[in-house]
């Protein structure tokens, strides 16, 4: 038993779990892998800032990857590579493997593309004080505050009296104009900043300035709002009424950024779920696999996969059975030997708000792309929590592909919690785990992620459906 000093040390890298950074462990070639892939991420990231953008932005990507468009009741076979659109708010891109599907299933990663944002009220516009604005609704969790006195951009569609469809992106461009939610001077905001942050901003208080030029004739009432009605009938042919079946959105007009020195990290609006969504789409475009494979962009996340967009709605289970059925297979059996990574962000370990992590269970930054066995709150309440089998068989994939990954719980027991759509797909008799991208500041107007952990998730995808 001679030196025993260096065989603890050899015994404690041969028995000990560490996690790696994966900016540490990558080789060159792999760094500049993760810094190239992010420009197209980052590309993604300013063209498809809704879920309809999103799915456009897809499905472009798609058709210039040789796919087309796939419609329930269509032929399919071995190598088809195909897409389906759901009322343009929601995509399912996939390939047919060689594989007998009935015996093989599919492999499913699932992802969302809507995200927080303000949303704008049916019947929004008004004057008052020499501004017009817009009601708003706001969509998904949000700190209201965070939403004011930054630039946004106007996002969307509006359906005309006689069922045209216009198009809405106002902000995006340099010369564009930004639209605007006030906030409070700070010397006259010694009372609202006594008060709960949640309630320093009031949703009531969340309406978008469009304009503040009264109309050249004073015998009209409402003349700022007046202007705004010109503009937007003269632009898009729209008048007031118009709102009433239009989906408008104010979202953040910033752009996707580096952050830091080295680069390492992305600032962007929405990467929760983009950030799972493009690699989603880019593993399911680029490589061949010999399983069916989907990669599932779903809406409606935010607000509990709800309509006809959301998980929850029987159009991808459908989608599933037509697959099934195109290619010979009983759909039960194809399901029940399917699996599924349901591929979400979750919350970073952010040393500024430590009191809220419990720290060896934390998604650390840049160290890989993150699992979570269960999500849910308090007793795992609302949780999918994936068989311990699953995640051995997953975790053997990616050891034998050499992905960089970690696993995370949402903060401490009893904090807090949260939700994904895994609990949706598992009810389909289908094995479904967590796994996605650590996000800094979730839900604000402006979010943070790591370029490794984005190209971690990657990896982890193309490991899955090999
Ligand atoms: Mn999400
Ligand atoms: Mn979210």
């Amino acid at each position: 038993m001679a030196k025993k000093e260096s065989s603890g040390k050899a015994l404690s890298e041969r028995l000990c779990y560490k996690k790696t950074n994966y900016f540490e462990s990558a080789t060159e070639i792999e760094k500049r892998e993760i810094f190239a892939y992010a420009e197209g991420y980052k590309a993604f990231l300013d063209a498809a800032k809704t879920e309809r953008e999103a799915c456009e932005t897809a499905v472009k990507l798609a058709r210039e990857a040789g796919f087309t468009e796939y419609r329930f009741g269509d032929k399919l076979s071995s190598g088809d590579k195909r897409y389906f659109v759901n009322r343009g708010k929601s995509v399912v891109v996939f390939r047919v493997g060689t594989e007998d599907i009935e015996e093989d299933g599919m492999r499913i990663i699932a992802s969302h593309i809507d995200a927080p944002r303000i949303d704008i009220k049916q019947n929004p516009l008004y004057e008052d004080a020499g501004m017009a604005f817009l009601k708003t609704h706001y969509y998904g969790g949000i700190k209201k505050y965070q939403w004011t006195a930054i630039p946004l951009a106007l996002h969307g569609v509006v359906v005309l009296k006689d069922g045209k469809k216009v198009s809405f992106a106002i902000g995006e461009e340099d010369s564009d104009p930004v639209f605007y939610i006030n906030d409070l001077l700070p010397h006259l905001g010694a009372d609202q900043m006594a008060g709960k942050a949640g309630k320093i901003i009031e949703g009531e208080q969340l309406n978008v300035v469009v304009g503040g030029m009264p109309y050249a004739d004073e015998d009209v009432s409402d003349r700022i709002k007046l202007t705004v009605l010109s503009v937007l009938h003269e632009k898009y042919g729209m008048c007031e009424e118009d709102f009433l079946s239009a989906e408008l959105s104010a979202v953040p007009a910033f752009k996707a950024r580096d952050i830091g020195l080295d680069r390492a990290f992305i600032g962007a609006y929405g990467h929760d779920d983009r950030v799972c969504a493009y690699p989603a789409l880019t593993a399911v475009l680029e490589a061949e696999s010999r399983h069916t494979v989907l990669a599932m962009l779903v809406d409606k996340e935010e607000i509990g996969s709800e309509g006809t967009t959301g998980i929850q709605c029987k159009v991808y289970e459908d989608l599933m059975e037509e697959i099934s059925l195109a290619l010979g297979a009983n759909f039960r059996k194809v399901r029940s030997r399917s699996k599924c990574l349901s591929s979400d962000v979750t919350a970073a370990y952010d040393p500024n708000f430590a009191g809220v992590y419990e720290k060896m269970n934390s998604a650390m930054l840049s160290c890989g792309t993150a699992m979570c066995k269960f999500t849910g709150s308090r007793g795992k309440s609302g949780s999918n929590d994936a068989n311990a089998e699953f995640v051995g068989e997953v975790r053997k994939a990616f050891a034998e592909n050499g992905v960089v990954w970690q696993t995370a719980e949402l903060g401490k027991v009893d904090v807090g919690g949260g939700g994904t759509v895994a609990k949706f797909v598992a009810n389909l008799n289908i094995d479904t785990v967590d796994l996605g991208v650590p996000v800094i500041s979730m839900h604000a107007p402006w979010e943070l992620i790591s370029k490794a952990d984005l190209y971690s998730n990657y990896r982890a995808f193309l490991a899955f459906m090999k």
